[in-house]
């Protein structure tokens, strides 16, 4: 079976706990701190494995977990960073976080996409050494990493899409002229998963083309394969349909070209303005009188057309020049705008705990983490919102409360800083 979209889950490693530990020596009876920082949690992170065009393996497994950061340990032992959970996807995929339906990264480009962040180490009490606290006698714990339900949809990336009634001879086209390997024989829907072909016509000039199953009448109301795979040419920059000019299951070819054109008009208004060429294949079964009244045809609708025998190669060379040469007027694959996160501006309701430790004034919350996350303390438009985010959500009243005053210490899981009114 075809696989174009999946549920997962997934959850990044926590940070390993800071440690709490004195050094001790032979002679010396009470040493200062030294336990060591926990290590950074594993990401997990999306990459574009260009070998695949389905989703499938993501059915069989569906939770992906990142190891935690190691734990500090005593003598200034920095605790291990845990190694990054790979998934792999094929170019294409959408990556919807599935309780809010934000889109979070349209996996079209090459790069590495971190979905969930692991957490950061705690510190251990080394950090914590200070004139007035000589002995500190509490670490940090690590933070928590990340974690996302996800819903994944695949939407293939490809500049040219081949539409046409099952049997026109469509995975026989992108076998001869592309190195893919489609299956290819005599009865409907034996294309159950889109194919991709990259096709090179010369130095520089290569488009990728893909096989999608065949149309029938209906496909757009569910009916069939067709509708599940509509959606993976709805990114093409073109549409070739591919007709069987030889006619051979009784059919008519201009009814052909009518029902393929109402099935992608049905799907999508988008789909049904990318630009088309006409290319009629099993021409090696006609007779000349045919072709041209094809090409009369196709010129009457004012598309580009060739005739072509995929079996024999005849006009093939003709149809990937007209397509390369359109290609060159028309604009980029659509790539999707990745939404915004939400902000944590609105967290008046959201739970804060405030206790003082050895004079340090500690805040805890379960959004929080998620929160400081999205903080970067070296731009300073980060720092303001993180200064909103602590009035809003009433911080500062509640360490107000327990009695802070300017230039105690403030402690937000990793985060520190001295109180300032
Ligand atoms: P698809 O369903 O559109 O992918 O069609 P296939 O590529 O699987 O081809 C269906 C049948 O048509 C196979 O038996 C092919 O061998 C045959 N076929 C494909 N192209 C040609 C052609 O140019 N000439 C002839 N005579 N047969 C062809
Ligand atoms: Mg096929």
């Amino acid at each position: 079976m075809f696989v174009d979209s999946a549920l997962i889950r997934i959850k990044a490693g926590n940070g390993g706990n800071g440690c709490v530990s004195f050094h001790r020596e032979k002679y010396i009876a009470k040493g200062g701190p030294d336990g060591g920082d926990g290590g950074k949690g594993g990401n997990v992170v999306f990459v574009v494995d260009d070998g695949l065009s389905t989703l499938a393996d993501l059915r069989y497994r569906r939770s992906y977990q990142a190891a935690n950061g190691g734990d500090g340990k005593s003598s200034k032992f920095h605790g291990k960073n845990a190694p990054d959970c790979v998934i792999r996807v094929p170019k294409g995929t959408l990556i919807f976080d599935a309780n809010t339906g934000r889109l979070m990264k349209d996996m079209s480009d090459s790069e590495p996409f971190v979905a969930a962040k692991g957490g950061k180490g705690g510190f251990g009490n080394v950090h914590f050494a200070t004139p007035v606290r000589q002995i500190p006698r509490f670490a940090k714990p690590g933070m928590p990493g990340e974690s996302f339900d996800l819903r994944l949809e695949l939407k293939l990336l490809a500049d040219v899409g081949l539409a046409g009634f099952p049997n026109v001879g469509k995975s026989t086209l992108l076998s001869s002229v592309s190195a893919a390997t489609p299956k290819i024989a005599n009865y409907h829907f034996t294309t159950l998963q889109p194919q991709l072909g990259m096709i090179r016509i010369g130095d520089g000039a290569d488009f990728v083309m893909a096989d999608i199953p065949g149309l029938i009448e209906g496909a757009s109301e569910g009916a069939g394969l067709g509708h599940d795979f509509l959606r993976h040419i709805e990114r093409c920059r073109l549409v070739v349909q591919v007709i069987d000019l030889s006619q051979c299951e009784g059919r008519d070819y201009r009814e052909d070209i009518a029902i393929i054109s109402r099935e992608l008009e049905r799907y999508s208004a988008v789909l049904a303005s990318r630009p088309q060429i006409w290319a009629a294949n099993k021409c090696d079964c006609v007779d000349e009188q045919t072709k041209n009244e094809f090409l009369a045809y196709a010129a009457q609708h004012g598309v580009e057309a060739c005739c072509i025998s995929a079996a024999t190669g005849e006009g093939t060379r003709e149809l990937l020049n007209l397509i390369w040469q359109r290609l060159q007027t028309l604009p980029a694959v659509e790539i999707y705008e990745a939404e915004a996160a939400p902000t944590f501006e609105n967290t008046s309701s959201r739970e804060v705990r405030v206790s003082v430790q050895d004079g340090v004034y500690m805040v805890e919350g379960d959004w929080l983490p998620a929160f400081l996350n999205t903080i970067d303390p070296n731009d300073e438009e980060s720092m303001r919102y993180f200064d909103r985010v602590l009035r809003k959500s009433g911080i500062i009243d509640r360490l107000r409360e327990a009695g802070i005053s300017d230039g105690d210490t403030v402690s937000i899981y990793d985060v520190e800083f001295d109180f300032v009114d």
